[in-house]
Formats: C-alpha cells, sequence, structure tokens
C-alpha cells in the first residue's frame, strides 16, 4: 500500500481563501476589519521568522496586523500593561505572545492576563477548561489545523481509535481533547508509557507529537491507518541541514493510508487555524454567527 498524502500545505491555502472570503464579507456588510496583535519580546530568530510570516500572512486574508516589538528586557509590568491595552482595544480581535518569552518573564502569569475570548492561541487555563469540558472555547491551532485536516479526509472520526504520541498543554493534550470531542477512543502515550509500538499499532488515527526525529518505525503503524505527524525536527543528512517529523515517513508510507509529510503538513496549518480563530473570535465578539468549518 503507498498512503495518500495529506498536503497541508494546499489546505492551509484553502483554509486561508476561506478565511479571506468571510473577511471581505464582514468588511463590505459589517465595516468589520478583523484585528490580530502579536506580540515579541527579544530577537529570538525562529520566533522573529514565525512572527513575519503570523503578520504577512493575516494582512493577506485582509485582516489588520498589529506588530509589537518589545526589547528583550522589558519588565513583566510593561508587557502585562501592554496586553491590558490590547484587551481594552477594540480593533484587537486576537493576541498572541510569542512564546517561548525570555526567563525573567512569568509565561504562565502573562499568557493568562489575555482576555480569553482574544486568547487565539487558546493557551488561557479558561480556554484549557472549556475545552477539557467539551464547552465553545478558542483551540490551539495546531491541534485545530489536525482536526480540520483529519475531518477533511474522514468526514466522521466517530468510533475510530486514535493514539496521541506527546502530552504537552500545546499539543498532545488539546489534539486528545479534539478526538475525544468528535468520538474517538482516545489513548494519551508518551515517555513513560510501556510498549509504545504496540500501543501505536492500534491507532486508526496515530498523531506523533513528540519532537524526536522518525522515532515512529513504519512498523508501529496499522496497515491503512491515518498518520498526522506534527514533529518539526532539524536534522544533518547526507552532510545537510533537512528537516523530518517524528515518523519515518519512508517506512510510514508505505504501511498508512494517509500520512502528512514533513515539511509542508502540519506546519502550515498552524498559521491557518490563528487567522481562523483570529476571525472567529472577531464573530464572536460582534454576535455573528462563526464561520462553518474554521472552528472545533
Ligand atoms: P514537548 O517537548 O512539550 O512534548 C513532547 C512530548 O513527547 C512529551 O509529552 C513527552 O513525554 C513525549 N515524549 C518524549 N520522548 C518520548 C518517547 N521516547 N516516547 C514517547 N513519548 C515521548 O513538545 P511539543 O508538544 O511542544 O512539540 C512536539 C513536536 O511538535 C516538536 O517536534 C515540535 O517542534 C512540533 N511542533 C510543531 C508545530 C507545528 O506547527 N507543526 C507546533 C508545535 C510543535 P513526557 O511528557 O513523558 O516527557
Amino acid at each position: 500500500m503507498t498512503a495518500t498524502i495529506i498536503d497541508g500545505k494546499a489546505f492551509a491555502a484553502k483554509v486561508r481563501a476561506e478565511v479571506a472570503e468571510h473577511v471581505a464579507r464582514l468588511k463590505e456588510e459589517r465595516g468589520l476589519v478583523p484585528g490580530l496583535a502579536v506580540v515579541l519580546v527579544g530577537e529570538n530568530p525562529a520566533s522573529q521568522v514565525y512572527v513575519k510570516s503570523k503578520g504577512k500572512q493575516t494582512v493577506e486574508v485582509g485582516m489588520a496586523s498589529f506588530e509589537h516589538k518589545l526589547d528583550r528586557d522589558t519588565s513583566e509590568a510593561d508587557l502585562l500593561a501592554l496586553i491590558d491595552r490590547l484587551n481594552a482595544d477594540p480593533a484587537v480581535h486576537g493576541i498572541l505572545v510569542q512564546l517561548p518569552l525570555p526567563s525573567h518573564l512569568n509565561s504562565e502569569l502573562v499568557i493568562n492576563r489575555i482576555d480569553p475570548a482574544k486568547d487565539v492561541d487558546g493557551f488561557h487555563i479558561s480556554n484549557v477548561g472549556l475545552l477539557g469540558t467539551g464547552q465553545k472555547s478558542m483551540v490551539p491551532c495546531t491541534p485545530l489545523g489536525c482536526l480540520m485536516m483529519l475531518r477533511d479526509h474522514h468526514g466522521k472520526l466517530a468510533g475510530m481509535e486514535a493514539v496521541v504520541v506527546g502530552r504537552s498543554n500545546i499539543v498532545g493534550k488539546p489534539m486528545a481533547q479534539l478526538l475525544l470531542g468528535d468520538s474517538c477512543t482516545v489513548t494519551i502515550a508518551h515517555s513513560r508509557t510501556k510498549d509504545l509500538g504496540e500501543v501505536c499499532r492500534r491507532a486508526d488515527i496515530l498523531v506523533a507529537a513528540v519532537g524526536r526525529p522518525e522515532m515512529i518505525p513504519g512498523d508501529w503503524v496499522k496497515p491503512g491507518a491515518t498518520v498526522i505527524d506534527v514533529g518539526i525536527n532539524r536534522i544533518e543528512r547526507d552532510g545537510k541541514q533537512v528537516l523530518v517529523g517524528d515518523v519515518d515517513y519512508a517506512g510510514a508510507a508505505k504501511v498508512a493510508g494517509a500520512i502528512t509529510p514533513v515539511p509542508g503538513g502540519v506546519g502550515p496549518m498552524t498559521i491557518a487555524c490563528l487567522l481562523a480563530n483570529t476571525l472567529t473570535a472577531c464573530c464572536r465578539a460582534n454576535g455573528l454567527p462563526e464561520p462553518e468549518g474554521l472552528t472545533a
């Protein structure tokens, strides 16, 4: 069997086009422009690249982009004061504080200062609780992107065996909650899981969110399963720097029914879902119906 490739790049472009259509309609019919504020503290090179890309894509779908670049040694009080101003600003519907923050800043405190209704990363404790109890929330972007791809590929997910490898607050746990919300039978595996291969082989849907290059071999994949590889690992191969996932792509693609590549799978969906969340936040803030197919 050769797996169908789930093309995240193409799917993300489709999501962005849908977002852009909604945004154009909001402007025309309501005079509303969804706005996303991104706060970057310090000069972490990877964060700078992400923030630039987020700003560019925000503008491309017709939204307003507000970038706040603060010095590395910004005080917690100043950062919290900025978040308070953004919370109060009606032109800002989504607020994202780029992580990681410099070590003198308390990330939890900072994230929990964001108005939960504007927390487009879905990391605020209220949103975590709402998702965990199956209520309407802002959903973390990477797992939301995975869910959208799975729904697109399978239609209904009810009754499927899902295994999520990784239990981080950013990916693994919310991914498991979303799959549970779609009535999958969910197992969360982690570094202490016994016989991980056996657990993975049960999965109709296998989500890998570990951060270890190619640690999941093809023979851990159930024939016909759908593999979602969230991992982004930079390794050296044949003298070149390359990106690989947490799954041995070549091995898994021979067994799986469908698989996301790295790069070009989950990665592009994350920013697309950030834009979708900003649109959703704008609709909710204005008492308008949420865009269909762009939320959990
Ligand atoms: P974390 O490091 O926060 O979590 C990794 C998880 O993997 C932990 O729960 C850990 O278990 C588990 N784990 C580690 N080693 C093993 C092992 N040998 N066997 C089983 N489980 C193991 O990572 P993140 O969740 O933040 O990210 C995971 C990957 O996804 C990374 O490669 C990251 O770069 C990528 N990523 C990609 C995004 C995208 O846009 N595509 C966005 C976010 C992340 P334990 O809890 O027991 O330590």
